[in-house]
């Protein structure tokens, strides 16, 4: 197998990552990737961090982030390009972080209601982000689950005992916002999100217009045939390839950075393409 030369999906312990964003990249870097996306839910707070380690590294940064929308579906959306301190931006993200808490809170409630004693700083990352990987920890961490995995499935995914959902943007409102940032929005792994192709293929002219630039067709919970359908698909549209691992940092648990790309063989012209349309956006 070809070494690993990019992943444009990575989360690091700002958001639900396991990792601080110098440790992923030099991960990254031991691994051979030349460049790389940092893409935390909702905040970029680890995107100066990651710069600095790529520059003494020589590993290109994308300053990222994945934003969930799709109103009552979960449809993510990665935006390349943003600037981690402007103003408009971080006002847009605090918004976001204040309605993850609200749903913490909620969830905490409800785990606490089962007789585990968690709080709300279990879920969070380093700064404002709360998440349900980080609770899932939590409860491992107090022997309630062996496994993040089996915590989600008993109380944290849409079925679980402590499921509570997130009030969510449209998926044309987080493309329009992404865009207002000077961001290149994607449409992050479909596959895994299991958008029916029918659906997809309904729904993209509208996203289109509203602003997409591009679909992650290359993913780790992506078959090889999927990748293609979804790489053929995107071009068919005009629309960027990009690809990753959406690795949060620990594998065995999750990906290992650099996995789902190694069938990408058009890899440094598509990211030509997406670093041209960054500095166009
Ligand atoms: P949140 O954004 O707080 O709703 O948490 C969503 C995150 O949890 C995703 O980005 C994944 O990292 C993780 N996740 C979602 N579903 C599962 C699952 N069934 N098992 C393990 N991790 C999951
Ligand atoms: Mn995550
Ligand atoms: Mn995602
Ligand atoms: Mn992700």
């Amino acid at each position: 197998m070809p070494e690993p030369y990019a992943d444009l999906h990575l989360h690091t312990c700002a958001s639900d990552g396991a990792l601080p964003p110098a440790q992923m990249v030099e991960h990254a870097a031991a691994l051979g990737i030349r460049i790389l996306a940092i893409t935390d839910h909702d905040v970029v707070s680890g995107v100066p961090e990651a710069t600095r380690a790529g520059e003494t590294l020589g590993v290109r940064v994308i300053p990222g982030v994945e934003l969930s929308t799709g109103g009552g579906q979960e449809i993510h959306l990665l935006g390349y390009g943003i600037d981690p301190s402007d103003p408009a931006l971080l006002a847009f993200l605090s918004g976001l972080l204040a309605s993850r808490m609200a749903r913490t809170l909620a969830m905490v409630e409800k785990l606490r209601a089962l007789g585990f004693p968690v709080t709300a700083e279990d879920a969070q990352g380093t700064g404002e982000f709360t998440g349900r990987t980080n609770l899932a920890r939590a409860m491992v961490k107090l022997g309630a689950a062996k496994s993040v995995r089996e915590a989600f499935v008993k109380w944290l995914e849409p079925g679980g005992a402590a499921y509570v959902p997130r009030e969510r943007l449209s998926v044309p409102e987080g493309i329009e916002a992404l865009r207002a940032f000077g961001a290149v929005p994607v449409l992050a792994h479909p596959g895994r999100t299991r958008i029916p192709d029918g659906e997809l293929s309904a729904r993209l002219p509208g996203w289109i217009g509203a602003g997409l630039g591009g679909v992650e067709a290359y993913h780790a919970s992506h078959h090889a045939a999927d990748a293609q359908k979804y790489d053929r698909l995107a071009r068919s549209h005009g629309l960027l390839v990009t690809g990753g691992s959406d690795s949060h940092g620990r594998a065995p648990e999750g990906a290992e950075i650099g996995d789902g790309s190694a069938a990408w063989r058009s890899v440094r012209e598509d990211i030509e393409r997406l670093l041209e349309q960054m500095t166009k956006a």
